[in-house]
């Protein structure tokens, strides 16, 4: 039995183009190796590839290229192995609106040929806050609740593996936390957790080792704390539209100081905070950020391509 819950050796996932659209190269040949017992973050823009590198280990999606294996399992030699050893909460809220949560894991502990006197569908409902409602249309469901019954569908056959795409979309702050206080309880049980997300502060937050993707690349992968200790202590330059005559209120709590009237410069640390709030804090004075830059490291560089990556999408979304 190997060491790694997860291998993942030169994956590269092209989507066909339909309808004279060009080809898209989801995944360039990655590689990466998620520990037994992490708690392991796939962090990256929208785009990146998390959901595909997902759903090929979930069986969902065809890889082009490469291998993976889950427990030990390849997912091409052995798939119903590899497929008992993971349970994966998906991105997208797919649902069978009539299925009362009660019936929907006992169907997918069915599916996983789980026994009757061995089904746990109480305790999940338990675990995710879910029992009041165990008899309700899933329908009737809020976003929330309908993540948390996805946990708990993800886990129906106890696999050592789960991974969480993208959990906390639509999810507001307090059930988060009761998400998360199952998820943490789950790890410290022994269970693997891969979660993906977008957003910094989660990962950090969450996860003992983070790997970092941008367009179908792995470009960092590594303990959250060396990762951290890499990006501490670094000077980050702000350039915005407007015309600064003082440093924003939203910035009070940094170190920052204006430069040639529509610059920032900001100061960080692992301590006094981290690129995400700087440039939320930018936001929230109601500036438009032009370019961001900084005079430090690759992985530095890396994750300024990150959160441009993101600037420029919440500018195209805006
Ligand atoms: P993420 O989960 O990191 O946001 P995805 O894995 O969903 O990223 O997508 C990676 C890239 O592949 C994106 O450019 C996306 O548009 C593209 N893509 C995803 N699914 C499909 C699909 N079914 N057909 C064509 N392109 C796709
Ligand atoms: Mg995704």
């Amino acid at each position: 039995m190997s060491k790694n819950a997860i291998e993942i050796r030169g994956l590269k996932k092209i989507y066909k183009g339909r309808g004279g659209a060009e080809d898209k190269l989801a995944l360039k040949g990655i590689d990466l190796e998620i520990p037994q017992g992490s708690m392991f973050g796939l962090l990256g823009p929208n785009g990146a590839g998390k959901s595909t590198t997902i759903n090929i280990l979930a069986g969902l999606v065809n890889k082009t290229e490469g291998s993976a294996s889950i427990w030990g399992f390849d997912i091409d030699d052995n798939p119903r192995n590899a497929r008992a050893n993971i349970g994966i909460v998906p991105q997208e809220l797919l649902f069978d609106a009539f299925f009362t949560p009660r019936e929907m894991l006992e169907v997918q502990a069915g599916m996983y040929g789980v026994k009757p006197h061995e089904r746990r569908t109480e305790e999940l409902l338990k675990a995710v806050h879910l029992f009041d409602k165990a008899d309700a249309y899933s329908r009737t469901l809020s976003g929330g609740m309908k993540r948390r019954l996805l946990v708990a569908k993800a886990m129906v056959h106890n696999p050592p593996i789960l991974i969480l795409d993208e959990p906390t979309a639509g999810v507001d702050i307090e059930l988060r936390q009761q998400l998360w206080d199952y998820v943490r309880e789950l790890h410290r049980r022994g269970t693997t957790i891969v979660l993906t997300t977008h957003y910094l502060e989660e990962a950090e937050e969450l996860c003992d080792t983070i790997a970092i993707i941008n367009h179908g690349e792995v470009v960092a992968c590594e303990p959250t704390k060396q990762l951290l200790k890499r990006i501490d202590e670094k000077e980050v330059i702000i350039e915005v539209a407007e015309t600064l005559d003082a440093v924003p209120a939203t910035l009070a709590s940094f170190t920052a100081e204006v430069r040639e009237t529509n610059k920032l410069a900001v100061q960080l640390s692992q301590a006094t905070g981290n690129v995400g709030q700087v440039l939320r804090a930018v936001q929230d004075a109601g500036l438009t950020i032009n370019d961001i830059s900084t005079n430090e490291t690759d992985l530095e560089d890396i994750f300024l391509q990150l959160t441009s990556d993101k600037v420029k999408q919440k500018d195209a979304a805006e």
